[in-house]
């Protein structure tokens, strides 16, 4: 690891401030950039440590909207019994990410940042060909060992997986991230994130300088009935095989689908929201044929690069084995 500045920002307006500066990244938990660091693959000159800003770990779940500031951490938020009752998915998909260290540890904020676990990523001693890190050099991983990585959102540059999961059931509920630079903004959270096409080493729609101050959750129906289900290779402490972030409102005769959410994670090289599907449910009777006859399209434009394949049949599996849940009919 080399060097760097170290400066703790005392409010949000200086924490901008010094981040417009070159080579500067924010720093909260720590969780994945200090990880980066030490394997040499970020090399900031500056860290802004935001740790000391009051008021941006704050939770408010409002009859319309849920809040959430950026430095609240994982597991507290997890564990608000306002988010359990109003959004499971919110909460289960917390907890089944990271360990419990992390989870004390990682910020809200932070979490969306993450970054992939493609190995050559992680690598740059032994692998100096990732576009991502090196933008222009190649891709090691599409001759290499790519079992973990993605089938769908990939380009000929780039096939690495977005790697979270708490973003997934934010995609599937339309939230939006909020960021403060020269103005405030409000991103749409499926537009945040961007698909690697030949620039894979420009992740998100953020600009230099611009901060993660909270994300904003419309509440609705399908967000109380919702459910986030992770498939992994170990029952904790693992990355997604295939995920599912799925909610679902009935109509009053308890048996058509009035609304139906669904993204998927573990799959695609950013939370992928599967629209095309949720419109083939609406309207439709509830059972578990339709289910899965509905989900096999889930993965539609998928394209496996060899050891990867396996994921292009689980998925539609993940989806309609979560749909069943919150449909009751498990
Ligand atoms: Fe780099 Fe992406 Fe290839 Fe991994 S998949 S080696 S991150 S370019």
């Amino acid at each position: 690891m080399r060097s760097f500045d170290y400066i703790p920002a005392e409010n949000a307006d200086s924490a901008i401030a010094e981040a417009a500066k070159p080579e500067t990244r924010f720093l909260a938990g720590g969780t994945t950039l200090v990880d980066l660091m030490k394997l040499n693959v970020e090399r900031p000159s500056r860290l802004v440590d935001l740790t000391r800003i009051s008021g941006l770990d704050t939770i408010e779940v409002t009859k319309d909207v849920i809040r959430i500031g950026a430095l609240a951490k994982m597991s507290k938020v997890a564990d608000h019994s306002d988010i359990k009752d109003a959004a499971p998915v919110l909460s289960e998909s917390l907890w089944r990410a990271a360990s419990a260290q992390l989870r004390n540890m990682a910020s809200i904020g932070g979490n969306l940042m993450q970054r992939t676990r493609c190995t050559y990523f992680r690598d740059p001693g032994a692998y100096s060909n990732c576009n991502k890190r090196n933008p222009g050099s190649g891709c090691a991983a599409l001759e290499g060992v790519n079992r973990n990585h993605a089938v769908l959102g990939t380009s000929d540059a780039c096939i690495a997986i977005y790697p979270g999961d708490f973003a997934v059931s934010l995609v599937a509920f339309d939230a939006n991230v909020l960021v403060r630079g020269g103005t405030e903004r409000s991103i749409p959270i499926d537009e945040f994130y961007l698909l690697p096409g030949l620039t894979p080493h420009i992740e998100h729609e953020l600009s230099p300088g611009e901060m993660i101050v909270g994300i904003e959750i419309p509440r609705c129906a399908a967000l109380k009935r919702s459910h986030y289900l992770k498939v992994r290779d170990r029952a904790s402490y693992e990355f997604a095989a295939a995920s599912a972030a799925v909610g679902i409102e009935l109509e009053d005769d308890g048996k058509t689908i009035r609304d139906v959410r669904i993204a998927l994670g573990g799959v695609a090289t950013k939370p992928w929201r599967v629209r095309s599907v949720e419109d083939a449910l609406k309207g439709k009777q509830l059972d578990e044929a339709r289910l899965r006859s509905a989900a096999a399209a889930s993965v539609q434009g998928s394209r496996s690069s060899g050891h990867n394949a396996f994921k292009i049949d689980l998925a539609p599996k993940v989806v309609a084995r979560a749909l069943m849940t919150v449909g009751g009919i498990a």
